[in-house]
């Protein structure tokens, strides 16, 4: 198969345009094709000399791959399925909300952290996403003309992947790339913290952290990783990290009946995270196959965030989208990978 030159960086299509004997500006002008045009093929890059187009399609794909499923919501939340390279599948939503329109991307297909409420943890890990597969997400979707936001929230740990989610921020907010602010992008992470430092010095994007608990022993049973970067230390990189007047940081919590959400939880979230100007976004657990957790009523969740917003932690709550369409993280897919076996 011709390899994709989609997902390249400027500096790695200046060294193809070199390799082929092409002019050093050749590499800007197929960034510019590739990341802000609309073409389906080698031919109509018109400001290249037919020498070059040729050479290229000779050797190159341009790499956008369209989905292969799509399942909407009657909220309007669209859950795409796209193959990656290896024929696995990878999942990526798209949420409409008023004025904004988000599209969630996977980092990884499956993933190797096993949190104990994420179907995506219970696949298993079955491969890194290159940077091509990540921003083919955001740009083979139609809607991708309308999108305002981008979060790195679908299958998979984001810095657990570093290297190719750097590259594929690189090539969303660079004026050669898609030129998008990094404002409008949020990275989410369970907190890998040497990754984390890398992913804040290397990028401008907000950065959101999977607490789900203050308490070290019940965030053990949670979320593995807890043994290994515990969220003090966590915690302790964010408090000195100058994040500077724009860019956020944000904590997801997801709600368990009976698990998180009590007078304690609260004292010590307020304790843990004195210091740092954030927000917490609540979400509401939904059930999944093969976990004793379950979902909290709507109003344990208000009360909640009222409780939190009290002790002065900006709180809000995070709109369940396309639960009919089976849109959190890896069930969709799951459920096609169950029919395919
Ligand atoms: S919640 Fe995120 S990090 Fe945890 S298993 Fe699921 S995809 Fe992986």
């Amino acid at each position: 198969m011709p390899e994709p030159l989609f997902g390249k960086n400027l500096d790695e299509l200046k060294a193809i345009s070199k390799e082929l004997g092409l002019p050093a500006f050749t590499g800007k002008q197929i960034s510019e094709w590739i990341y802000q045009k609309e073409i389906s093929g080698f031919e109509e890059m018109t400001n290249l000399s037919k020498k070059a187009r040729e050479l290229l399609s000779s050797r190159y794909s341009l790499g956008l791959q369209e989905p292969v499923d799509v399942q909407e919501s009657v909220d309007g939340t669209k859950k795409y399925l796209f193959t990656g390279t290896s024929g696995k599948f990878i999942e990526t939503a798209f949420i409409p909300d008023r004025e904004r329109a988000t599209v969630c991307v996977s980092s990884q297909v499956g993933c190797k952290m096993g949190c104990l409420f994420c179907m995506t943890g219970k696949q298993g890990f079955q491969g890194n996403l290159s940077a091509g597969e990540i921003l083919n997400q955001y740009r083979s979707i139609p809607e991708w003309r309308k999108l305002t936001n981008i979060v790195y929230m679908g299958m998979g740990e984001p810095l657990d992947n570093l290297g190719e989610v750097l590259k594929s921020l690189e090539i969303f907010t660079s004026p050669w790339g898609f030129a998008l602010s990094p404002r409008r992008i949020t990275v989410s992470t369970i907190g890998i913290t040497p990754a984390m430092l890398q992913f804040l010095e290397n990028s401008e994007a907000h950065l959101a952290i999977s607490l789900h608990t203050p308490f070290d022993e019940e965030r053990r049973k949670l979320m593995p990783v807890q043994q290994v970067y515990p969220l003090q230390e966590v915690l302790s990189e964010i408090r000195s990290w100058d994040f500077g007047r724009q860019r956020r940081v944000s904590f997801e919590y997801i709600v368990f009946k009976e698990l998180n959400d009590s007078a304690s939880h609260v004292n010590e979230l307020s304790r843990i995270l004195q210091g740092i100007k954030c927000r917490i976004n609540l979400i509401r657990f939904h059930p999944i196959p093969g976990t004793p957790l379950e979902s909290p009523d709507e109003k344990i969740i208000l009360d909640f965030k009222d409780r939190l917003n009290a002790k002065g932690i900006t709180t809000t709550i995070r709109a369940s989208r396309g639960q009919d369409i089976w849109a959190a993280c890896g069930l969709l897919s799951t459920k096609k990978l169950m029919n395919k076996e």
